[in-house]
């Protein structure tokens, strides 16, 4: 008798605290499957929902500052019910970004640099753990994917790691560092002559047909979730405190919304004291559906044909736009958009002031805050946090041509100190042109 009670209790205590399904448009509930629309109702998307009162109960700021160094410290808080792939994603460095502010005119500015997320210095990284922890608990032994390059990247790599069998879907023009850092893993990959809009449509078919775990199709309600790892780090890394703005990059508007999840969840459970924080997205001018809704006062989003450097965050027909609108809106925040001109320079002021190397959606994103900030719509008094979500070593191509090149010298003394003294004189012609 007491042993079933005991039984009974450990059920209880161990009980996952995701209950269901829930369309985000009409309310109808589901089973916790592989789904992701509304399919009885409305077609609108899925999202898993939770019973906020059992995680208020297991969870503190002392059981989660005991917990893992990685995602998973918040896994009452995540789709999970089993052990999770622990690949050490997530609790990256929130940089204090002094030489940053003082060149932008911000007085406290914050990076959160997922550029050094594990394994493939990308946020995505956070997303396939919790997609391919949960393909695994639902029987699915192949795994897939529609990427724009990092998510392939993290799906190959935990797949890999998983055992699970991968087969991801890129566009044909990707970066190659983007495509080697995928191939390493040994995947299938299918590399569609076709943006990533189609390639996505492509997908949706092949997950109908072939029963395999799509992380960011049938299995998009869990995935999305792993980007509120984003939220709760920041807020628990300013010492249990939400910021005053955030500035985050747009593809299809998922992180973005997550984040705004996330701050909601640790408010809502005690962790943190409510506060008003103001949500600003960045696009490429190049494709920018979700900034031009913003820019035009409407509430629905028209699909562009991307064109842009920032091909991580290229998605023309962005999935999540309407609700990361109504967020930034709600939140009097801002959506800009910024040329890839702009994008290049936001990677070398962020290089140049912090040593961080982004990708080219941390350029958009870098590039960004400084136009809200020039346009004044960042307060210099805001807490601010800017999220660097990629690692620029994967992105080459958008930098080569406008950085310097090494001095070649002999193996000699003077060969050293002639160069250096060259060097100077451009340093001191840049200086003077700076002045002029
Ligand atoms: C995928 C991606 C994003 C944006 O993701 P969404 O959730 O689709 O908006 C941002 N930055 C990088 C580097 C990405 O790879
Ligand atoms: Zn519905």
């Amino acid at each position: 008798m007491t042993q079933a009670i005991d039984k009974l209790q450990t059920n209880l205590s161990t009980q996952p605290a995701f209950t269901a399904l829930r369309c985000r448009e009409c309310g109808e509930t589901y089973e916790l499957g592989a789904k992701h629309v509304c399919e009885d109702v409305c077609f609108g998307p899925l999202e898993v929902i939770y019973d906020y009162d059992l995680i208020r109960q297991r969870v503190s700021r002392a059981s989660i500052e005991a917990g893992p160094k990685s995602i998973w410290r918040y896994k009452d808080f995540l789709p999970v019910a089993n052990d999770p792939i622990d690949v050490g994603t997530g609790m990256t460095p929130l940089l204090k970004a002094n030489r940053l502010a003082r060149r932008l005119g911000l007085k406290s500015l914050y990076i959160k640099n997922d550029a050094v997320n594990m394994p493939t210095l990308s946020f995505k990284d956070r997303v396939v753990s919790i997609a391919l922890t949960r393909a695994r608990e639902l029987g699915f032994t192949t795994v897939s994917c529609a990427s724009t390059g990092n998510l392939a990247n993290s799906t190959a790599a935990i797949a890999a790691h998983a055992g699970l069998d991968c087969c991801v879907f890129i566009p044909s023009d990707l970066e190659a560092g983007k495509v080697l850092g995928t191939l390493i893993y040994a995947p299938t990959v299918m590399a569609v002559k076709g943006n990533y809009d189609q390639v996505n449509r492509l997908c949706s078919e092949v997950a109908n047909t072939h029963g395999w775990g799509f992380v960011n199709i049938n299995l998009r309600p869990y995935y999305s979730e792993g980007s509120k790892t984003l939220g709760y780090e920041v807020a628990e890394q300013l010492g249990w405190k939400l910021p005053d703005h955030i500035v985050a990059p747009l593809a299809s508007g998922s992180l973005f919304t997550k984040i705004y999840k996330g701050f909601q969840e640790f408010v809502k459970t005690g962790l943190v004291e409510d506060k008003a924080v103001r949500f600003s997205g960045a696009q490429a001018e190049g494709c920018s559906p979700i900034s031009q809704a913003f820019k035009e006062g409407r509430d629905f989003v028209s699909p562009v044909k991307p064109n842009t450097i920032a091909k991580s965050i290229a998605i023309g027909n962005p999935a999540d736009g309407i609700y990361a609108l109504d967020i930034a809106r709600k939140t009097n925040g801002n959506i800009e958009d910024v040329t890839d001109a702009e994008i290049v320079d936001g990677i070398k002021l962020l290089a140049e002031t912090e040593g961080i190397f982004t990708e080219t959606a941390g350029g958009t994103t870098i590039a960004v805050l400084k136009k809200l900030v020039e346009a004044g719509k960042i307060d210099p008094d805001e807490t601010t946090v800017a999220y660097i979500t990629g690692n620029g070593l994967k992105t080459q191509e958008a930098v080569q041509g406008y950085i310097g090149e090494p001095l070649t010298i002999e193996p000699k003394l003077d060969s050293f100190e002639r160069a250096l003294e060259r060097a100077r004189t451009l340093e001191r012609l840049d200086w003077q042109q700076v002045l002029v």
